[in-house]
């Protein structure tokens, strides 16, 4: 016996209880909203992490943070900046220079028993920042 098309109330044509065509469009955006919610979730997270970083990491490149937190990790473990390229200002023999990235170094104070990181600068602004050169 064959089944009868039938017009469901959003005007498209089909058999069955509902409209195919529409549960689509619907499971279509139920997915793009649920991606969305998570992906604005992740967001809000990674906004957040900044509030746990001794050192304002933000307005930084998102690679430029990870490899940061990475640093300043080590760091605190008590690991020596040279295993990172650290290495003293000419200028100032407290302040001890970690290549971040090609782009970013961090800057930090020689506390004697351990390392304050103070900032993480730009090639640019490190340049700029720095006297006598
Ligand atoms: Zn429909």
């Amino acid at each position: 016996m064959p089944r009868r098309k039938k017009t469901f109330l959003c005007g498209h044509q089909g058999y069955g209880q509902g409209c195919h065509r529409c549960a689509q469009v619907r499971t279509a955006r139920e997915k793009h909203d649920r991606a969305r919610a998570e992906k604005q979730e992740r967001k809000q997270e990674w906004e957040a992490s900044f509030a746990e970083d001794p050192i304002d990491l933000r307005n930084l490149p998102d690679h430029v943070v990870v490899k940061a937190r990475a640093i300043i990790a080590g760091l605190m473990t008590s690991r020596n900046y040279r295993e990172f390229g650290g290495k003293r200002l000419r200028h100032d023999r407290f302040i001890i220079s970690i290549p971040v990235t090609r782009n970013y170094r961090m800057l930090c104070r020689d506390c004697g028993t351990f390392l304050v990181p103070e900032e993480v600068l730009s090639h640019e602004e490190y340049n700029v920042c720095k006297p006598g050169s």
